[in-house]
């Protein structure tokens, strides 16, 4: 098979043809080098360009200010759920989690094994459905940090702005809409993300740190769970990813040509609001997530019967449009529309809903 299909994969997920068609083209050999980006050393000067490609990239289309640290790390976000608390949940301490969704659960889960925690906030009640106000915060202003999940992708549920917190640090788990929108970094104090969903290939995770966190890490730490030993070493204490930081220099690139953030936060917009409007426009269709809390990034919704969404996503997938089952946990249909993902893909899905509507209902 040669022609690519419709991705709506939740993870790893579509990455853009001109990425990918330049990996393509320097496979074999990188431009002047004759070999290719996993042939070659980590600390050679090639790799030092790509790797600052990368860097510069992030930084000039999240405007990341100076006094925050870019590392490429290892173990997807899931390992963050660990590093974070390990490195800033003091002994005597306790930390706030907001629950909006599967993988704040399972962040808890880890902050759990390392020291006390509060849930400032869950929405599992109502089948995580929506994004907590204000007045339902029980935050705690001791608290060492408070923590949340901006777009849950197994949900489709995404905060539209930062919770208020006062001078307590703000920590986020952006796996899945970072790079969607543009995002207040001076907001937050450390903010991670695995790179599969909107970034490049999975291996690499992205963390964004402020540097007087660095103060608060205890010593004794094993030497790879703490986070000054990749600030010192520029994340390179290890080998890291190349491929990876490879590929997510290209998508900065090109995300930079098609107009940087804000552009992109357009086009994510007008792409979601097609298929709510078709979801919306029928009881046929009932979306999971409340109107104002819906994703850009991952759109939920279910059909009247779990054998109509069997019948769905599988002639779906005979229409070259894959991916769309939901997950396990929650069921359903999740169309994940990143960055990457075509405004023409998403009328082909519109077009089919309406069919399958006029077919079966
Ligand atoms: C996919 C995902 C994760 C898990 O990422 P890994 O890189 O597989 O550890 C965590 N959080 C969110 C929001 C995700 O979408």
């Amino acid at each position: 098979m040669t022609e690519r299909i419709y991705n709506f994969s939740a993870g790893p997920a579509i990455l853009p043809v001109p990425v990918l068609e330049e990996a393509q083209r320097d496979m074999l050999s990188l431009p002047g080098v004759g070999m290719s980006v996993m042939e070659i050393s980590h600390r050679s000067t090639t790799f030092d360009e790509i790797f600052h490609r990368a860097d510069a990239g992030l930084r000039e289309l999240l405007g990341v200010p100076d006094n925050y640290h870019v590392l490429f790390l290892q173990g997807g976000a899931s390992l963050q759920f660990s590093m974070v608390p390990m490195n800033f949940l003091p002994a005597e301490g306790s930390a706030d989690y907001i629950l909006t969704g599967s993988w704040g659960k399972k962040a808890l889960k880890e902050a759990k094994r390392a020291g006390a925690t509060n849930v400032a906030a869950t929405m599992a009640d109502g089948g995580f459905t929506r994004i907590p106000g204000t007045d339902e915060l029980k935050l705690d202003p001791k608290a060492a940090y408070v923590h949340i999940t901006t777009n849950e992708t197994i949900e489709g549920v995404e905060w539209k702005k930062e919770p208020g917190v006062g001078e307590v640090p703000l920590v986020v788990d952006a796996s899945s809409d970072i790079l969607s929108h543009p995002i207040p970094i001076d907001k937050y104090a450390l903010i991670y993300a695995g790179a599969q969903k909107n970034m490049g290939p999975s291996g690499v995770t992205l963390v964004i740190l402020r540097d007087d966190l660095l103060q608060r890490i205890p010593d004794g730490l094993h030497t790879m769970l703490d986070y000054r030993t990749h600030v010192d070493n520029k994340s390179l204490y290890n080998t890291p990813n190349t491929w990876g930081i490879y590929i997510l220099s290209l998508v900065c690139k090109w995300l930079k040509d098609k107009g940087g953030l804000e552009a992109m936060h357009r086009e994510n917009e007008a792409k979601a609001q097609l298929i709510y409007d078709a979801i919306d426009s029928t009881d046929f269709y009932r979306g999971h997530a409340d109107a104002d809390s819906r994703s850009i990034m991952n759109v939920t919704f279910r059909l009247p019967s779990e054998e109509l969404e069997k019948k769905f996503t599988s002639e779906a997938t005979a229409q070259g449009m894959v991916g769309l089952k939901g997950h396990r946990s929650v069921g359903g249909i999740r169309a994940s529309i990143y960055n990457a993902f075509p405004l023409a893909g998403v009328e082909v899905l519109v077009a089919f809903m309406k069919e399958f509507e006029k077919k079966i209902g």
